[in-house]
């Protein structure tokens, strides 16, 4: 894949050795996995092929950054400090796709929002960010009891997709007694409504 379209000059061999280096072998090839079933999608449904592939092998570049890193970069990049209050599943995304524009140099807000929003979503999800956090969930190696009914419900459309990911996302995190972030909430509000 090329994404001198993104970025001119990209060299997407050298983004993967460097990923290679910093990522567990799990996390690099869900990340190779997460582009292709993001590609895939985006030429299902018409949307940018080449931005939903390169911000799928992006999303979680920032995944296993220590906290204190990505406390830091919260204050450096002057986002909102509630954020403090959550953790590595909320900072990789939102707090992630400032640590990719600082070392990556990558500035285009189309892959920068999908990789903001690939965990808890958006009221205002594009076509780029829905292939992105479709495509996270379901991609080859997922397993969990209901991945096959998201796979259907991502082939029937995107929004169709996003609403069922978000409903299984929040019943697992109440399930589990996790806190949930207002984003996750507002997305699922939006989504759960919208229909096809
Ligand atoms: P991954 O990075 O490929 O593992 O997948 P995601 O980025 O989609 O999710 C990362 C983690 O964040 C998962 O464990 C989700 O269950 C969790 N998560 C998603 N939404 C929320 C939320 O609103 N609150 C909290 N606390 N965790 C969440
Ligand atoms: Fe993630
Ligand atoms: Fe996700
Ligand atoms: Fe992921």
């Amino acid at each position: 894949f090329n994404y001198d379209s993104i970025k001119p000059g990209f060299d997407r061999d050298k983004l993967l050795t460097s990923m290679k280096s910093q990522l567990s072998d799990f996390r690099y090839k869900h990340c190779l996995r997460v582009e292709k079933v993001s590609r895939g999608l985006a030429a299902q449904y018409n949307v940018d092929v080449d931005k939903a592939g390169l911000a799928g092998l992006l999303h979680d570049y920032a995944k296993e950054r220590p906290a204190d890193e990505f406390k830091a970069a919260i204050k450096s990049h002057n986002l909102n400090r509630d954020l403090l209050n959550y953790g590595n599943g909320i900072w990789h995304g939102i707090v992630g796709a400032e640590i990719i524009k600082d070392e990556l140099g990558i500035y285009d807000e189309d892959v920068l929002n999908a990789i903001r929003r690939h965990t808890v979503g958006s009221t205002r999800m594009t076509g780029v960010d829905k292939c992105v956090f479709i495509a996270d969930f379901i991609e080859p190696k997922r397993d969990f009891p209901g991945v096959d009914d998201a796979r259907k419900a991502a082939d029937t459309s995107l929004n169709t997709g996003v609403a069922f990911e978000l409903k299984h996302t929040i019943e697992h995190l109440v399930d589990n007694n996790r806190t949930i972030y207002p984003v996750t909430f507002e997305s699922y509000n939006y989504w759960i409504t919208k229909g096809e």
